[in-house]
């Protein structure tokens, strides 16, 4: 219920102006969101490298509503890619197609989405498609799959809460795609998505047993300690190494459990956003943590 509001609440401008024009959530925000400048993600990446963990750069943004702020969009991801190389992190790009314009035209999204993956290329560098709600899942398939054809440097996102998520990773993986699982962080009906947690959670099992044994190199991304000790009991059962996957985790979520696993020797990747678009991205970190919920409420009534 709680969550649902916040997901609903993450689709409303006037709560949003509210949410990023107040220095308190804008506060609460820093917890998620590395800052709103390139060169405060870079710092927060060397941070993630100086304790051996590597990091996933997301240039906040989503939706946009025309092909000049997509195609800004595509200059700040070919900006980010230079910096990683200049600073030699160990760190990759993730990004989402409604910030380059799958919601005006899937063709002119797919051409700035190859630019990026061609720089990425140059690079010997990633591009991970980030997976939004269920009505982008199909033609972020399509669009991901059209690219790869063109140039494999990049993969893309499959959440456990969709039913259709089975059949999905069989279609990706079947043209060698890496794929990054996690279970789902939006509003999704009961018609599409697993209501229970119990049955995203089985279901992220039954994934993630499939993608370690596909022979292609996957990322494993929750906080869920039974989910990750379920990999690691998984991956030591079938003998895959170490280096055969990685686990991923968001900045500023279960930071202890991020040194543990790079203590234990897995490899672990941050996923760091930054940028000034970060209300919706906030909102879905909330939903996720209901405790700072009543206090962020309880100020906007106040205002
Ligand atoms: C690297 C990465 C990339 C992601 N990319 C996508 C994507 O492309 N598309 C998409 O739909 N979703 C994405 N997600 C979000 C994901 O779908 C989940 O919403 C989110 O990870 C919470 O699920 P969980 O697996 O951590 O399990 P949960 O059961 O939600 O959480 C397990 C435990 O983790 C801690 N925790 C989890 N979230 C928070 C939080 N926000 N604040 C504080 N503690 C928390 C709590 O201790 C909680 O008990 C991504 C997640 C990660 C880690």
């Amino acid at each position: 219920m709680l969550r649902s509001t916040l997901l609903m609440l993450s689709e409303n401008k006037k709560f949003g102006s509210w949410v990023i024009s107040n220095g308190t959530t804008r506060r609460m925000a820093r917890r998620f969101v590395a800052g709103e400048t390139l060169e405060e993600a870079i710092a927060a990446a060397r941070r993630c490298h100086e304790v051996g963990m590597m990091a996933s750069l997301d240039y906040l943004g989503e939706n946009v509503a025309n092909t000049s702020d997509a195609q800004r969009s595509r200059d700040a991801y070919l900006e980010i890619f230079e910096a990683i190389a200049q600073e030699k992190l160990q760190a990759n790009v993730s990004c989402k197609l409604t910030q380059l314009g799958l919601d005006i035209n899937s063709e002119f999204c797919a051409g700035l989405v190859l630019s990026i993956v061609e720089r990425a290329a140059n690079f010997d560098n990633f591009l991970r498609i980030d997976m939004e709600g269920s009505a982008y899942t199909q033609r972020t398939i399509d669009l991901v799959k059209r690219v790869r054809a063109r140039n494999p440097a990049v993969g893309t996102v499959i959440q456990s809460y969709l039913y259709r998520s089975e059949k999905d990773v069989a279609d990706l993986l079947a043209c060698g795609c890496r794929i990054r699982l996690c279970k789902g962080a939006y509003k999704e009906p009961e018609d599409v998505a697993f209501p229970r947690k119990a049955d995203v959670d089985a279901n992220y099992v039954r994934l993630m047993k499939i993608l370690l044994s596909s022979g292609f190199y996957h990322a494993i991304a929750t906080h869920d300690p039974q989910l990750i000790a379920a990999t690691i009991r998984h991956a030591a059962e079938k003998g895959n190494s170490k280096d055969d996957f990685e686990f991923q985790m968001l900045y500023g979520v279960r930071t202890d459990l991020q040194r543990r696993l790079v203590k234990d020797g897995y490899r672990v990747r941050i996923y760091i956003p930054f940028g000034n678009d970060w209300f919706p991205y906030f909102m879905r970190r909330l939903a996720e943590r209901p405790a700072n919920v009543g206090f962020l409420l309880r100020n906007f009534l106040r205002s």
